[in-house]
Formats: C-alpha cells, structure tokens, sequence
C-alpha cells in the first residue's frame, strides 16, 4: 500500500524531480503540497505548514525541497509533530542543526534521511565496488558549471548559507566519500568570493590522500562534473555527475540500476520509514564546513545573476 508524502517548496528542484519520481512511484502518493506561491496540479495546495499537518495526520512523511537555510524549521516542525522528514541536500544550513534533528528523529523515533541524489547516479555504486579493494594513489574532482544556467534568479545561492560554488561542489563530495575506500580530510582550501557575494563562486580544495577537487561556477559552454582516480590496477573515470563509468579509458556498461536519482531516493525513504532507520551522512557537508574555516580568502570580480 502506498504511503502519503507531503511536498515543501515547490520551486525547481521539487517540479523538475521529485513531482515526476512521485508520480511514477509504487511507494508512495503525494496527498498535499506546501510552499508560499508553488503548487502541483491536481494536489491540495496549503500555504501554511503547520495547518497542513494539523488538517492531515494520514500524511506520515514529510520531503523538504526549499533552499537550506529555511529548511530546520521545517524539519524540526514536522518531526515534534511526529512526521518522517526527508531532507534535500544540503541537509541544511549548518552541521549543528542536522545533528539536532538527527537527535529529535532518534528521540522520537521516526526516520530522518538526509538526502544524496547525486550519490543514487548510475555510475557510483559500480564505481565503489571497483574502488573497494585497491589503493587510491590520486583522485582529482573537476566541477564546472554554469551557474547562471542551472539557477536562474535563485539568490539564495550568494547569500549566507547558501554554499555558493560548494551547492553543486557537495554533489561531488557525496560521490567522493561513497566512492573512496578510505576516508580523506580537508587541508587546503582556495575561495574565491565575488565582492558582492556572501558565498564563493570557484574553490580549489587539498585533501589528505592526493586527492584534490576544483570547483568553478562560471563555466560557460560545455559543462565539467568528473571525478578522475588513479590507483595501482589502473585509473577510473566517473563523469556526467557520476552517470558514466570509464576504466582505463573505456566506457563501462551493464552494471548500472535502472533507476533514476530521485526515484531512487524516494524508494529508500519507503525503506527507511519500513524499517524506522534514519540516514544521516553528513561526511560530504563536513569537507565543506571545513574549506569554509581553513579556506583561503580571495576576491574576484563582482557577479550578478
Ligand atoms: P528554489 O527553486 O529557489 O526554491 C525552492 C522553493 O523553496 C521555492 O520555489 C520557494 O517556494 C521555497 N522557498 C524559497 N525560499 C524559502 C524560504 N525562505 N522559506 C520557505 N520556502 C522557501 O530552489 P531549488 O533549485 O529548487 O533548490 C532547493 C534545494 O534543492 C536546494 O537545497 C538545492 O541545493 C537542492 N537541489 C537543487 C537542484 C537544482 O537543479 N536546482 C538540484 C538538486 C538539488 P515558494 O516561494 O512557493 O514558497
């Protein structure tokens, strides 16, 4: 039997993603929508949060779509309300205010998952298990974008909390820590923030291991999301986001899910909810706090979107 979801923040991500992964889903069925202007055809439209869950104690899970630094209020509202919450990545705007609602889930008992999607991309799980019994010798992750492209208008992105250049960067983190058989940490860190920006639009990050990453938002044209490792037995290549596997040059086929990023995400949600489990990785989310503290400050040149 399917489980009712609820959807907050109807913006990009919820109306390019997770509406479609709904609607396709054996698990689950989206019973309402939350969010201050958006709305998905054909589903009751609340613009208040708390009259929603007041109005539907059968919707037992909550999936939280707005940008990061809203999104504790929410996740912290529907878990006291006895809610599942499923979180969009960034799990939030700080390290803190995860581990606090990872604590309020276990205290409560419902199930936290603080999404990955780029982690659920075909080529990631195949590239873990080649990875899983060799020596990494050098990793380098290139992730170029535009940013102009992907979030139009989205200012949220250059102000506090938003992450700037690390939104998508984290992407590349998640793939990073679920792929490398041995944990890295950061040591270096370049940022380079625009003068009218809280955020920075390009980062070069040194971690332990030689594994290195650069990050740059103002890619036009083609756009860059690989991650090259080298090790004894030979050298791996993951690119388009973790979508396409090469060794040695060679693109890999066979191995990989059928499924998608978000419909994958929404059927370990119905897992996790089965099994009152909670998953809450914040390893990604930790690489980027810390470029934000040892991270060397440099100015660039004003950017608008
Ligand atoms: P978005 O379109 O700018 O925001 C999503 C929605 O959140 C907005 O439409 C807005 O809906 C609501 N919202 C915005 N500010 C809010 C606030 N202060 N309080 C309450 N609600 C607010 O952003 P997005 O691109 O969908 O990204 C949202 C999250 O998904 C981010 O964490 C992002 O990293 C992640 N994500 C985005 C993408 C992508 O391609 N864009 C891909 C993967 C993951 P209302 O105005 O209707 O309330």
């Amino acid at each position: 039997m399917k489980r009712k979801i609820a959807l907050v923040g109807i913006g990009k991500i919820a109306l390019d993603q997770h509406v479609p992964a709904l609607a396709a889903s054996g698990h689950w069925v989206l019973a309402a929508t939350v969010s201050r202007a958006g709305r998905v055809d054909g589903v009751p439209a609340y613009t208040d949060f708390a009259q929603m869950l007041a109005q539907n104690p059968d919707i037992g899970t909550v999936s939280l779509c707005m940008p990061p630094v809203p999104r504790y209020d929410y996740a912290h509202a529907a878990l006291m309300a006895g809610r599942h919450v499923m979180l969009e990545k960034p799990p939030g705007a700080s390290l803190a205010e995860v581990y606090a609602l990872a604590d309020l889930a276990r205290a409560k008992g419902l199930s936290l998952y603080a999404t990955w999607h780029s982690r659920m991309a075909l080529a990631v799980a195949p590239a873990k298990a080649w990875l899983a019994d060799t020596t990494i010798t050098r990793a380098h992750i290139t992730w170029r974008e535009d940013v102009r492209k992907w979030h139009p208008g989205q200012d949220w992105v250059f102000a506090p909390g938003g992450m700037g250049v690390f939104d998508p960067g984290i992407n590349a983190l998640s793939i990073l820590t679920e792929i490398l058989p041995q944990p890295v940490h950061l040591r270096a860190a370049t940022l380079e923030f625009p003068e009218n920006c809280a955020t920075p639009i390009a980062a070069q990050l040194t971690f332990s291991g030689h594994v290195s990453a650069d990050f740059d938002w103002r890619q036009t044209g083609p756009q860059t999301w690989d991650i090259a490792v080298e090790t004894p037995k030979g050298r791996l290549d993951l690119r388009m986001g973790g979508n396409v596997l090469e060794i040695d040059g060679i693109p890999q086929a066979g191995e990989n899910s059928i499924m998608g990023e978000y419909p994958a995400l929404y059927a370990r949600m119905a897992d996790l909810v089965q099994k009152a489990q909670s998953d809450v990785d914040l390893a990604p989310m930790i690489h980027v706090a810390d470029a934000m503290t040892l991270g060397q400050r440099k100015g660039v040149d004003a950017f608008y979107l």
